[in-house]
C-alpha cells in the first residue's frame, strides 16, 4: 500500500506535478523507523530545462503585476498553510523525523509567517525621488528575474517559504531544489501557492542531488542563487554563481557561542542552552554549541542541565508527547556518534547521553560534555546533532576572544542580568543573529544570517527584499544637454 507521504509525482513545474522516472531514484526514509516511505526521482536534464524555461517566461508578466496583487496571493497561501497546519506538520515529521510537538509550531507556521509578511510588504516596495536642482533622479526597485533556491534538510517547509516568499513578493520567479534527504514538503508549498492563485511557472520544485543544484546555479538564465547548506557546499555554489556574476544569499553552518555569566538566571540559561542545542535534535544551523559558562556557576548549571536533559522524551515523533526525535539519516547519526567518540577520546567529561539510543530509528541521546577546551574537535567543528560542549571561562575579555576564535559567525548568545554588560559583549561578538537572555528565536520580522564563513546576505525582514531585488536609477533632465562639441 502506498504510504500517505508518497507525493503524486517528483517535481512541480508550470503549475502541475510532473514525473520523469528516468532520473535516479531517491528513497525517502522515515528516520524514526528506518523504513522507506516514498520515492522520488532526481531531475533529468529535460526536467531541469522545463523548470528553468517555464520560470524564465512566467516571470515577465508576474513582475508587471502590482505588488498588492502579488501580495494578495502570498497572503492567501499563508492562510491555506495555517488551515492545513496539522497535515503539513505530519508530513514534515515524516520528511525529517522531527517530533510533531515541534513541527506543529515551527514549520508550516513559520512558512506561513513568511508568506504573510512578504505578502504584506509586496505593495509597499517603492523607489526614491532624489531632487537635483531643476532635474531629478528617481529609483525603481526591480525584480532580479529568475531565482534558484537550494535547501538543507532540517527545515524543508520553512526554507522553501523563506526563499520563495520574498522572491515572489519582489516579482521574481523561483526554481527550488530541496535537499535530496527531505524532498517532500517543498512540493506541498508549490501546490498551496498555486491553489492560492499563483500563476503557473512562478514557483517550481525539482528534485535531485548536488549535480542538479549545480546545473541550476550555472545556467546563464538564472539571476540569483539562495542556498541553505554547509560551508563547503556554500563555497562551491558561491564560486559557481560568481562565474556568472549572479546575486547570492548564503545561509551556511555555524559553531556559535552561548556565553553564560555568573549573574545569569540559571533556569533561563539552562533553557537557552537546551533550545540552542537539542531542538530538532541539534540539527539547527544557529545552535549555540559552544556553551561558555563562567566558573562561579558551572557546577550548578551542569547539575540542572543534566536533570532537565534527562526529561527529554525520545519516541515516536508522530506522538505529540515526544519531545526529541532521531537524526535525519543513518549517515548523520553515524557522523554525530563519531564526534561523540572524539569528544571522549580527547578528554572531555561526559555529563549525560553519549550514545545511540536503544530503540529503532536513528536516535542519538541528547549529549552534554563538560571541561571542553577550545582545541577539541567537538569545540571546533559543526556537528549538526545533539552534542553540547560546555567550556569554562573567567573573564569577559577572555570569553569574547575565545568566542570569536572560529571561522564561523552565524549566531551568538549572552545570558546575564547586567544589561550594560550584555550589550557590551554582544557588540563585540562576530555573529549575524544574536540573542540576549534567549536563544534561537527566528521571527520573520528580524533579519537572519551570518558573517564570516557562515554566510552572505540576510533572510527574513525588510533586509531580504534587498537581496531579491535591485535598484534602477533614472536621471531626468529638464533643461538642455550641454556637450563639449
Ligand atoms: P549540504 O551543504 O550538504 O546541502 C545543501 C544543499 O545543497 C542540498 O540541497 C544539496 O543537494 C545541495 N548541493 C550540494 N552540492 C551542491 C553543488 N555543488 N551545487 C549546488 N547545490 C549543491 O547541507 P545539508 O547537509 O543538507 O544541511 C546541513 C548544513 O546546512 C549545515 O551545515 C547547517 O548548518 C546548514 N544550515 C544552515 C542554515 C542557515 O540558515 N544558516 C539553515 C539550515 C542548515
Amino acid at each position: 500500500m502506498t504510504h500517505p507521504a508518497q507525493p503524486k509525482a517528483s517535481h512541480f513545474i508550470n503549475g502541475a506535478y510532473v514525473e520523469d522516472t528516468a532520473g535516479t531514484p531517491i528513497p525517502v526514509i522515515y528516520a524514526a523507523t528506518g523504513e522507506q516511505i516514498a520515492t522520488v526521482y532526481a531531475a533529468t536534464p529535460a526536467i531541469v530545462e522545463q523548470a528553468l524555461s517555464t520560470a524564465k517566461e512566467a516571470q515577465k508578466a508576474w513582475a508587471k503585476m502590482t505588488g498588492t496583487e502579488r501580495g494578495r496571493i502570498l497572503r492567501r497561501a499563508a492562510d491555506i498553510m495555517r488551515e492545513r497546519n496539522h497535515e503539513l506538520s505530519v508530513l514534515e515529521t515524516y520528511d525529517t523525523g522531527k517530533p510533531l510537538q515541534e513541527t506543529l509550531v515551527a514549520d508550516a507556521s513559520s512558512g506561513a509567517d513568511a508568506l504573510e509578511y512578504f505578502g504584506g510588504l509586496a505593495g509597499s516596495l517603492t523607489g526614491e525621488h532624489i531632487p537635483m536642482g531643476k532635474d531629478w533622479v528617481y529609483t525603481v526597485r526591480e525584480a532580479l528575474g529568475l531565482c534558484v533556491g537550494i535547501g538543507a534538510w532540517n527545515y524543508p517547509t520553512q526554507i522553501a517559504c523563506w526563499k520563495g516568499a520574498p522572491a515572489l513578493a519582489c516579482g521574481n520567479s523561483m526554481v527550488f531544489k530541496p535537499s535530496e534527504t527531505t524532498p517532500l514538503c517543498a512540493l506541498k508549498v508549490a501546490e498551496i501557492l498555486h491553489e492560492a492563485g499563483l500563476p503557473a511557472g512562478l514557483y517550481n520544485v525539482i528534485q535531485g542531488m548536488g549535480e542538479v543544484g549545480a546545473a541550476l546555479v550555472t545556467d546563464p538564465r538564472v539571476d540569483k542563487v539562495s542556498l541553505t547548506g554547509s560551508v563547503p557546499t556554500g563555497k562551491k555554489v558561491y564560486a559557481a554563481a560568481a562565474a556568472g556574476m549572479k546575486h547570492v544569499t548564503m545561509e551556511l553552518g555555524g559553531k556559535s557561542p552561548l556565553i553564560i555569566f555568573d549573574d545569569a538566571d540559571v533556569e533561563n540559561a539552562v533553557g537557552g542552552a537546551i533550545n540552542g542545542n537539542f531542538y530538532s535534535s541539534g540539527q539547527v544551523c544557529s545552535n549555540g554549541t559552544r556553551v561558555f559558562v563562567q566558573k562561579g556557576i558551572k557546577e550548578k548549571f551542569l547539575a540542572r542541565l543534566a536533570e532537565r536533559t534527562g526529561a527529554a522524551v525520545l519516541g515516536d515523533p508522530q506522538d505529540e508527547a515526544t519531545s526529541f526525535g532521531p537524526m535525519v539519516t543513518q549517515n548523520q547519526m553515524n557522523i554525530v556518534l563519531g564526534y561523540i567518540e572524539k569528544g571522549k577520546e580527547e578528554g572531555a567529561r561526559l555529563i549525560c547521553g553519549g550514545k545511540r539510543a536503544d530503540m529503532p530509528g536513528f536516535f542519538v541521546e541528547p549529549t552534554v560534555f563538560a571541561d571542553v577546551t577550545d582545541d577539541m574537535t567537538i569545540a571546533r567543528e559543526e556537528i549538526f546533532g545533539p552534542v553540547m560542549s560546555v567550556l569554562d571561562f573567567d573573564t569577559e575579555e577572555e570569553v569574547i576572544a575565545r568566542a570569536n576564535d572560529t571561522e564561523f559567525g552565524l549566531s551568538a548568545g549572552v545570558f546575564t542580568n547586567d544589561f550594560s554588560r550584555a550589550h557590551r559583549v554582544i557588540g563585540q561578538l562576530e555573529a549575524g543573529s544574536c540573542f540576549i537572555n534567549s536563544y534561537n528565536d527566528a521571527p520573520v520580522e528580524a533579519p537572519f544570517g551570518g558573517v564570516k564563513a557562515s554566510g552572505v546576505g540576510r533572510e527574513n525582514s525588510k533586509e531580504a527584499i534587498k537581496h531579491f531585488s535591485q535598484v534602477k536609477s533614472v536621471y531626468v533632465r529638464m533643461g538642455d544637454v550641454e556637450a563639449a562639441f
